[in-house]
């Protein structure tokens, strides 16, 4: 049976509805993920200037090498330094004067999220600590 003309605007209607709300959930999770990037700039700049021992603590239990992706470079916005190159890597047009908070990223595990799974670093857990032996 052929779907009458109500039947099918109905379901245009629900079809759009249904592409709005998606529409609507993106726009959400992306000013989320803004909002998570923006508040990892401004903890990592605080933690890198004014909370070393504790970055010491967490970058001890960082492993890994930095791949040149650049994708922290890009955190919120492009820095004016990032310098990409053709094959994929890219460098720093500040390298040696890059702020601390640029030299000690990932500081934490939770600063990988901020670039969605492009960093090649990762972390272990916290290693239990034995007891002494009486
Ligand atoms: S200053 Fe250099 S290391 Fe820091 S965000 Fe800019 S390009 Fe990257
Ligand atoms: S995101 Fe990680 S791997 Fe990529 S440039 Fe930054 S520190 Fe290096």
């Amino acid at each position: 049976m052929k779907p009458t003309r109500n039947r099918r605007t109905a379901q245009q209607r629900s079809l759009e509805e249904r592409l709005a709300a998606a529409k609507r959930s993106r726009a959400v999770q992306d000013a989320t993920f803004r909002a998570r990037q923006a508040h990892g700039k401004l903890r990592r700049f605080v933690s890198a200037n004014f909370r070393k021992q504790e970055v010491v603590a967490m970058l001890s239990l960082r492993r890994g090498e930095c791949n040149r992706c650049g994708a922290c470079c890009e955190i919120l916005f492009k820095c004016p330094f990032l310098k990409k190159h053709r094959d994929g890597t890219t460098t720093c047009g500040i390298y040696e004067d890059r702020p601390n908070q640029c030299r000690l990223f990932p500081i934490e595990k939770r600063d990988l999220e901020e670039v969605r799974g492009s960093c090649s670093f990762y972390f272990i857990e916290k290693p239990i600590k034995l007891e002494k032996a009486s």
